[in-house]
């Protein structure tokens, strides 16, 4: 019998696509990046011979909503800040720059395809045997949408809780300590066993789970209280305060010194407007 749940990941930040297959029908998550990685996930899902009924983009940025042209059967959700969100992210223009820049060719041409409905936090929807709902997670876009499958204990949590990334915020990080704390609550209270971030590692273990949210929240905490806390210094001031800080990846790989810098910089803005 086919897995419940499949992960893809792309050769591209490690992006990572999911794939929910239920008796009724399937759910297609970011399905992305490079073209031959968008057909492999589709080929996944028709050969489990169930219509793809559902496709959800996590949020607006680029590499999370290329995928919809390769599954017209299915709804496509988004959350309700999604449109002006792209309207005003513009990752149409990502897409296009990228592609030019790497002559990456999609057969079509790559079209957007809009979400057919807007969902608020809860939102439920259901594959005969699996039911699935979408969570939202403000914090990295105003628009995120977490997938959690209550029956695999299992929560896609799109652009938070990679093991390879930063938190990358917008805002002065309030709302995503806010979303991880949400996220923490459904580990503890053993409604998630298994971590899916949109870019990485698939992560199980509640233990291991709930140590990164911690490590995220300290991260942030500790960016608000030192790059908050200079407001009357000046932004370069604060970026220089915040080298000295301890973040995932600083010395590693994939280096993250740039997204370091950009969290500041967010940050300081927010806290110092
Ligand atoms: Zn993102």
């Amino acid at each position: 019998m086919a897995q419940r749940i499949r992960v893809f990941t792309s050769a591209l930040y490690m992006t990572t696509s999911g794939v929910v297959n239920g008796k009724d029908g399937v759910l297609a998550i970011d399905p992305g990046v490079l073209p031959r990685e968008i057909g492999m996930v589709k080929w996944y899902a028709d050969q489990l011979g169930q219509p793809v009924r559902y496709l959800v983009y996590s949020h607006h940025h680029w590499d999370h909503i290329l995928g919809g042209q390769a599954f017209p059967s299915a709804r496509r959700l988004a959350q309700r800040c999604f449109p002006d969100a792209l309207a005003a992210g513009q990752p149409l223009g990502a897409i296009r720059k990228f592609d030019d820049e790497y002559y990456v060719q999609r057969d079509p041409p790559f079209e957007f395809q809009p979400p057919d409905e807007l969902v608020d936090d809860g939102w439920a929807g259901s594959l005969g045997d699996v039911e699935f709902t979408l969570i939202h997670l403000p914090g990295h876009t105003i628009d995120m949408l977490g997938v959690h499958i209550p029956s695999e204990k299992t929560l896609f949590a799109a652009d938070m809780l990679s093991d390879v990334e930063l938190p990358m915020i917008e805002g002065d990080g309030s709302d995503y300590v806010a979303s991880l704390r949400k996220i923490d609550a459904l580990v503890a209270s053993g409604q998630v066993e298994t971590l899916v971030p949109g870019h990485g590692h698939v992560t199980p273990g509640a233990a291991t789970i709930r140590a990164r949210i911690a490590e995220d929240i300290a991260y942030i905490d500790r960016l608000r209280l030192v790059a908050g806390g200079r407001s009357s210094d000046g932004e370069e001031a604060a970026i220089g305060a915040c080298r000295s800080m301890n973040y995932r990846g600083k010395d590693g790989w994939p280096p993250m010194s740039q997204a370091h810098e950009a969290n500041v910089r967010a940050i300081y803005k927010a806290m110092a407007g």
